[in-house]
């Protein structure tokens, strides 16, 4: 067994999630109905180890949107699709030092890395990018699936249909890789913001989410099905992004603190993945000013504290 006491640790897991139940703090995002009028109370704590060992704490079979956090999975399954090579001429990987939404490209004019919105974009551009629309969304969202170890995956179809019609941002940054070049060629922008606006809108639990989280924990493997979903090349490289990248404006701090491969989302979540270990999914919707969840951020922080998880904790 990778974590031999289980029931001890889920024990100390169990004492963080308590603490953190009396926290309050944050607001949820309020760009679109939908996610505002989320419950901000609800706080759920999930893990799932390489080996299917399993712990969940408070509301960890209700439904959210993973936003931001698919983009982590859109990298993961567009490399093992097409390769690194591939995808990495539409983008770079390079943190941008700006705020998720900025429109803007590094210095080899392409969108910095796939964890913020112009990579993002750019990454819903290129997968499978030669079939129809109903394909591609089909396709995306059972790999989803099966790094969920089949379990829960859903879709907020009224989400999608706010942030398309919230989207000025995200239509000007589309725009702007278009008038760059960035996009592969005969790509429709509208197609392409569809497809990303559908793949933010895509649902999770935190159950299901942690065992997203433990596949890309074990190489691509899902532990509780022993399914291989992406490669291990891919994860490889999504975990290196998501480390250096996955937390928006405060990726630098959170390498620093917490030293662990993450990746949030704008309605709450935190895909926490420790490398060869466990994948941990914690939801709580209200944010921080730099858009990451309030509690998910002090969560990780308190598991750190107590376990040596940090990558550099062991050298
Ligand atoms: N749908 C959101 C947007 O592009 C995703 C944001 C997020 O989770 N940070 O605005």
């Amino acid at each position: 067994l990778i974590i031999p006491d289980f029931q001890g640790f889920c024990g100390e897991i169990k004492k963080i999630y308590e603490d953190l139940k009396k926290v309050k703090g944050g607001k949820n995002a309020d760009y679109i109905p939908q996610l505002s009028r989320v419950n901000p109370n609800y706080l759920g704590v999930s893990v799932c180890t390489v080996d299917g060992q399993r712990c969940s704490f408070g509301d960890t079979d209700i439904p959210f949107c993973i936003q931001s956090c698919s983009k982590a999975l859109n990298y993961a399954i567009n490399v093992a699709e097409h390769g690194p090579g591939f995808v990495h001429k539409f983008l770079g990987k390079e943190p941008s030092g700006v705020g998720f939404n900025q429109i803007g490209l590094d210095k080899n004019g392409l969108p910095h890395n796939p964890m913020i919105n112009p990579g993002a974009i750019s990454c819903c551009s290129v997968l499978k990018k030669d079939e129809s629309l109903a394909d591609r969304f089909d396709y995306a969202t059972n790999e989803y699936k099966k790094m969920a170890g089949e379990e829960f995956i859903g879709f907020s179809n009224a989400t999608f249909l706010s942030e398309k019609s919230e989207a000025d941002r995200n239509f000007a940054i589309g725009y702007y890789l278009k008038e760059h070049n960035v996009f592969p060629e005969n790509c429709s922008l509208f197609e392409t913001l569809d497809l990303y606006f559908q793949l933010c809108s895509v649902e999770a639990t935190a159950d299901s989410a942690s065992v997203i989280s433990a596949t890309l924990a074990n190489g691509g493997v899902c532990p509780t099905t022993k399914e291989v979903c992406v490669t291990a090349d891919s994860v490889r490289n999504t975990l290196s992004l998501m480390y250096s990248c996955g937390m928006y404006d405060y990726s630098g701090e959170w390498a620093f603190e917490v030293g662990l491969p993450a990746k949030s989302g704008v309605a709450g979540s935190i895909f926490i993945v420790v490398p060869g270990v466990m994948g941990i999914c914690v939801w709580s919707p209200p944010l921080d000013e730099l858009g990451n969840s309030y509690r998910g951020i002090l969560f990780a922080k308190m598991l750190i504290k107590k376990f040596a998880f940090h990558q550099f904790d062991t050298v």
